[in-house]
């Protein structure tokens, strides 16, 4: 399938999945997940007006963030496991961090964005399903860990993020949804940073209508939108 017709057909369905939950459009933000795919590919997906650019893996995104990134193309956001030896190549170069799941990975964040002058904006990323093969903090351990991450002056915590486990039903995933929300609005409420977390990053090709109408801000969309090569 060409972007010329995945395209119009999600919008379709993120259109339709608002509207049932009552939901504004521009409430709804889309990556396109490019790490299925070419560089040559990605920069289609840029032209065809798509902005925000999900890759999961340094040493596959770099290629096209150099092709791209660097010439000011996109917005780009890393959305795999972090390990903390690639800090140094990913922050300041991705705009949005959506897998802080562990303090040490918080300081070594916090000194390269420091040494850039910037603030990274992260999500922090939960293990909301138990999964023992997803990454991410337990839900028990959030708390603590925004406590502690008070200390990192150049972490800028913007959302939460979760992956659900993958349903046959999408409907199952569900629960995993309104618990991310839960947990996002929870630390509003209780001021847990000092200020307002509005995002959730959360909904892959199988399952982002269930996400937008359990209060997605950001989904990610790899295979239904972008494809696979
Ligand atoms: C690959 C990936 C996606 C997109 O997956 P699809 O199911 O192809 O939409 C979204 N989020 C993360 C974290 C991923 O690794």
């Amino acid at each position: 399938m060409q972007l010329t017709q995945t395209i119009p057909y999600v919008e379709d369905l993120i259109h339709k999945a608002c509207a049932r939950s009552g939901r504004s459009r521009s409430e709804v933000q889309t990556i396109a997940v490019t790490k299925y795919v070419s560089a040559e590919t990605t920069g289609k997906v840029l032209q065809s007006g798509l902005l925000h650019i999900g890759e999961n893996r340094w040493q596959d995104a770099q290629a096209k963030w150099e092709a791209y990134g660097e010439q000011g193309l996109g917005v780009w956001h890393f959305i795999g496991h972090l390990q903390t030896n690639k800090v140094k190549d990913v922050v300041g170069k991705f705009a949005y961090i959506h897998s802080l799941d562990r303090l040490s990975l918080a300081k070594e964040m916090d000194k390269k964005a420091a040494a850039l002058g910037i603030a990274a904006q992260c999500f922090i990323q939960l293990n909301v399903s138990g999964e023992e093969t997803k990454y991410g903090l337990e839900p028990e351990a959030l708390h603590g860990f925004v406590d502690e991450l008070k200390a990192f002056r150049h972490i800028r915590i913007v959302g939460l993020m979760t992956m659900a486990p993958y349903e046959a039903e999408p409907e199952s995933t569900r629960p995993v949804f309104r618990r991310l929300r839960e947990l996002r609005d929870e630390l509003n409420r209780e001021q847990a940073l000092g200020y307002e977390v509005p995002h959730l990053s959360m909904g892959m090709s199988n399952d982002f209508e269930v996400a937008i109408e359990e209060g997605a801000t950001w989904i990610r969309l790899g295979s239904i939108l972008v494809g696979r090569e």
